[in-house]
């Protein structure tokens, strides 16, 4: 015996019930999807699935023509799926649509819409069938995925412990902008800024003020560096830098002595040992402009600035040295 097999007379038994048309309508009527059928001479529903009130709230009697549908759909969405489902339906072709449609009090659902055209023996098209599928949780999850993408990519473009950009932004923009600059002419500045006996400060106050330290400085830095093509970021450790497109020699100079003014008025005490420091936290600037030419390399252009630095170190700190022009 086999069990699976359902004997015919049981299925002539429901058919008998309910008749042909009634067996699908029940089942229509029960699933989760809603279906519906448009008329395209007309563009109006000869049929929507009962279901729609208790998903969108409109009766199903309220649907009466494709602007109903249209009407009820958000108005960012509107314009993109109507045009695209019109084109698809008018070209005969199958085809499923996203949008958010409107809920009787005034709330979006995440529906889909999936289109099956009907056409007449001649090829012309007769009608539409479809069902709208309630997709709002896939898109919920599709939105927090995309959430967290964007967050991880913020992450992974921000320094941990000040939020201000990371070395890997930085390079990125510095890549940029060096060829910017090289296509316009324009002057590229850079400003490397160091800490000064930073390794004293932590030993002298603890590494939990030190991380305070690099934030608040980080904070002021950001603050000076405000046109939008400016980048200020955490270049290492205790060190920063500042990269500064279509700032001349001039510009550079003004910033960095900003830089060294708003460090002074934060008025950081530093109670480790050091020459040049005063009793408050300092900091040593390199300085650099460059015009790039067409062999120019951007890594050179920081090193030299990077040089400049340690000269302002080993000249005593708490000091700005610019880079000679070449
Ligand atoms: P110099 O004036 O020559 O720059 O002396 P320095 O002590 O600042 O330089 P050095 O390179 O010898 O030491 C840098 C110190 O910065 C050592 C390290 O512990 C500290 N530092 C680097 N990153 C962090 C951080 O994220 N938090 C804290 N608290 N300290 C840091
Ligand atoms: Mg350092
Ligand atoms: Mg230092």
């Amino acid at each position: 015996m086999n069990d699976l097999t359902l004997p015919d007379p049981g299925v002539e038994h429901v058919r008998d019930a309910l008749g042909d048309a009634g067996v699908y309508k029940a089942l229509l009527e029960s699933t989760k999807a809603i279906p519906w059928k448009i008329d395209w001479a007309s563009k109006r529903f000869a049929y929507i699935g009962p279901q729609i009130e208790a998903l969108l709230g409109w009766p199903q009697g309220s649907w009466q023509t494709v602007e109903d549908w249209a009407a009820r759909m958000h108005p960012e969405d509107r314009d993109r799926v109507v045009g695209y489902c019109v084109s698809q339906s008018q070209a005969g072709v199958d085809h499923e649509a996203d949008y958010r449609a409107m809920t009787r009090d005034g709330h979006y659902v995440w529906i889909r819409d999936v289109v099956h055209v009907v056409r007449r023996p001649d090829g012309e098209v007769d009608s539409l069938v479809g069902f709208m599928f309630d997709i709002s949780e896939r898109k919920k999850a599709e939105e927090e995925l995309l959430r967290l993408h964007r967050e991880l990519e913020q992450l992974s473009m921000t320094d941990g412990l000040t939020g201000i950009a990371n070395r890997r932004m930085f390079d990125l923009r510095l890549e940029n902008e060096w060829g910017e600059a090289r296509r316009s002419g324009n002057p590229l500045s850079l400003v490397i800024l160091d800490i000064d006996r930073f390794k004293q400060y932590n030993d002298a106050h603890g590494h939990v003020a030190g991380d305070e330290c690099l934030k608040r400085i980080a904070g002021v830095l950001r603050g000076l560096a405000q046109r939008a093509r400016d980048v200020v970021a955490r270049f290492g450790g205790e060190e920063f830098i500042l990269l500064l497109p279509d700032a001349d020699e001039d510009a550079a100079g003004r910033m960095a002595a900003a830089c060294v003014d708003a460090i002074a008025d934060l008025r950081i005490p530093h109670a480790g040992a050091g020459a040049g420091i005063g009793g408050f936290v300092t900091a040593s600037l390199g300085v650099g402009t460059a015009r790039p030419g067409p062999d120019a390399a951007a890594r050179a252009f920081v090193a030299a600035v990077d040089q400049v630095l340690y000269a302002a170190k080993s000249g005593g700190r708490n000091r700005i040295e610019m880079l000679e022009q070449g």
